[in-house]
């Protein structure tokens, strides 16, 4: 088994690269991808350890994008990118220099709104939790820890949410546009946890992807710890349907996420064969 979605301590995992791999090891996987939000760090620190403890470790990479449809809210929807087989163009590094950045001046502003509305949290305190790359669930630590809120979920669904009221927006690409940036920068886009896009699971759904397929879009993420046997079967039919190639991963977060465990997910709803791996690499190899 591997597992193709996994956070460590460079974005808003708990573990840190080495520990990571140890655990995967321990687990007995085969191969995992390291997909932190907006940045390599992790992979590449974790590279020596895997070579090591000889497990097979994917560049991978988590992104932000916004979907806009006519009549529709603003949607903010995740990118895996997969690169098995080569490093990323050094025009897509440059351009990751630029999401960082923003993510940086993102959680400037998600301070300033916060303490606007009288909570005493400032950049600084998210980023001794997090690092320069802090994500918003290092904020849902610190309203925890300050008593503002009783746990995580609630930090997002009272403050930082997406319809909460200190929700601040990101500057990203659009999903047509990060298409484009993937795969001129060598990688392997996929739709991350298709189930968290929110849309009904009708032909919107299926427009949507088939639209996406056209800008480049090469795979679904069909085997998620938020999507249940049932959609994992309704995303790996409509994946078939489409020309996606179906991928998984478990989405590890460490102790930010307690309830999902590495290469399994939720109660076991995550088990992914190594043939999905298989499936990139062959897909890498034929578009690049
Ligand atoms: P960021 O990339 O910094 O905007 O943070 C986004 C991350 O916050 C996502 O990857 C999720 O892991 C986490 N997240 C978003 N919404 C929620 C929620 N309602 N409850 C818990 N975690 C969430
Ligand atoms: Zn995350
Ligand atoms: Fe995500
Ligand atoms: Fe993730």
């Amino acid at each position: 088994m591997i597992d193709l979605h996994s956070h460590t301590t460079a974005s808003d995992g708990s573990l840190s690269p080495d520990e990571l791999v140890a655990l995967a090891v321990s687990r007995g996987l085969e191969a995992i991808a390291i997909t932190d939000h907006d940045t390599f760090e992790g992979y590449e620190q974790a590279t020596p350890f895997a070579a090591k403890a000889g497990l097979e470790l994917v560049r991978g990479i988590e992104l932000n994008s916004r979907l806009e449809r006519p009549g529709d809210r603003t949607r903010w929807v995740h990118i895996l990118s997969y690169f098995p087989n080569s490093k990323p163009a050094d025009s897509f590094v440059a351009w990751l220099r630029t999401q960082q950045a923003e993510r940086r001046d993102r959680n400037r502003r998600l301070a300033q709104k916060l303490q606007d509305q009288g909570i005493a949290v400032t950049v600084e305190e998210v980023e001794a939790k997090g690092r320069s790359l802090a994500g918003r669930p290092h904020f849902a630590r610190l309203l925890v820890e300050k008593g503002y809120v009783g746990n995580i979920e609630e930090a997002f669904r009272r403050y930082i949410g997406e319809d909460a009221p200190a929700f601040v927006e990101r500057d990203s690409p659009d999903t047509p546009g990060i298409m484009r940036i993937i795969r001129d920068g060598g990688g392997v886009p996929v739709v991350a946890h298709p189930v968290r896009v929110g849309l009904p699971h009708d032909d919107a759904e299926r427009g949507w992807l088939r639209s996406l397929k056209d800008e480049g879009l090469l795979g679904l993420e069909v085997i998620h710890s938020e999507q249940d046997a049932s959609l994992q079967q309704y995303y790996g039919a409509l994946a078939k349907e489409l020309g996606l190639i179906p991928t998984g991963g478990s989405d590890f977060h460490g102790t930010i996420k307690p309830d999902i465990e590495l290469g399994a997910g939720r109660n076991g709803n995550v088990r992914v064969p190594y043939e999905v791996l298989t499936g990139i690499k062959r897909i890498s190899g034929e578009v690049s």
